[in-house]
């Protein structure tokens, strides 16, 4: 194949571009990011619509690329999916913040959750539970304070539902992220050890102007409260959303309204301002 000649080359070179060669840097660069302390979380708070306190904060992984710079997660997640990387980041993710959750409640900041994200894939894991239990006692983080944000496609599977099962019964947190979006039927909702529903941000975007948002963001609320769950919307950026929210008895909210997700250290002004 690779001596057909110059200009065959040359076509192959250039429809290789950008994109593929893009993909392949960061399959290799993904495979030694761990070791080379290449990732970090930065943290974003949900604020009670009740209160106006800080209810808690998610955690979002960070990839700074030496050569690339920042990599956003919706580009390599899925690669780390794919090439089997998924648990060992998890688990650092996991780990990481369930640490730093600690930190802030030993050095007197008031006690709040921490959630992190969990890919469908890295839950069909078969040691997730033990995991979980592992870097809770390690960290000594009470499991009230992890909440695990994980997607309604989790429940397709049935060792997954046990495993849901387990976490639930150590006493996690257990919120549906990206709630609306997926095509799965809403039954799962009852049968399922679930505290929270979090509404996608594609909703919320222009829940003023499209009577079709308003409409889907509504109905999620009442059926979350009809279902005793707790919901959150994100993606919050105006006071109106806010607003309207709020109105609309939406129990928790966490956007660039708020505050964008920033390293912990930034994240602790926002106790200490
Ligand atoms: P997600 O869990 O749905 O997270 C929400 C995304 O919206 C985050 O993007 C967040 O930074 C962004 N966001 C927050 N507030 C606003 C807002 O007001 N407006 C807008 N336009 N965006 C807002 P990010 O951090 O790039 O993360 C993207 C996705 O990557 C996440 O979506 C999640 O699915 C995944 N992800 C992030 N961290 C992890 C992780 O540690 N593990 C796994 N498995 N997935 C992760
Ligand atoms: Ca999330
Ligand atoms: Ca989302
Ligand atoms: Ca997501």
């Amino acid at each position: 194949v690779k001596d057909n000649g110059k200009n065959n080359h040359h076509f192959f070179a250039s429809f290789m571009n950008d994109k593929t060669e893009r993909k392949m840097e960061i399959d290799k660069g993904l495979r030694e990011a761990l070791e080379k302390n290449q990732f970090e979380l930065y943290y974003q708070p949900k604020m009670d619509l009740v209160t106006g306190d800080i209810s808690g904060v998610e955690a979002l992984i960070r990839w700074h690329h030496p050569e690339m710079g920042m990599i956003s997660p919706v580009e390599f997640i899925p690669v780390a999916e794919e090439i089997g990387l998924i648990a060992s980041i998890g688990e650092w993710a996991l780990q990481t913040a369930c640490t730093q959750c600690m930190k802030w409640q030993n050095s007197g900041f008031p006690s709040i959750r921490v959630a992190v994200n969990v890919s469908t894939l890295q839950f069909r894991q078969q040691n997730l539970v033990s995991t979980v239990r592992r870097i809770l006692k390690d960290s000594q983080l009470n499991p009230k304070c992890l909440e695990l944000e994980i997607t309604e496609s989790v429940m397709q599977n049935t060792e997954s539902i046990h495993k849901l099962f387990e976490l639930k019964a150590m006493g996690i947190y257990m919120s549906i992220d990206d709630f609306g979006t997926g095509y799965s039927s809403l039954s799962y909702l009852k049968r399922m050890p679930i505290d929270s529903l979090k509404i996608d941000k594609s909703f919320i975007n222009d829940i003023h102007m499209d009577p079709t948002d308003t409409m889907i963001v509504t109905t999620i609320i009442n059926l979350a409260k009809s279902l005793n769950l707790r919901v959150i919307a994100e993606g919050v950026e105006t006071a109106e959303q806010l607003q309207f929210l709020k109105q609309h008895k939406c129990d928790e909210i966490q956007g660039f309204f708020i505050s964008k997700p920033v390293p912990a250290r930034e994240f602790e002004m926002v106790w200490t301002k």
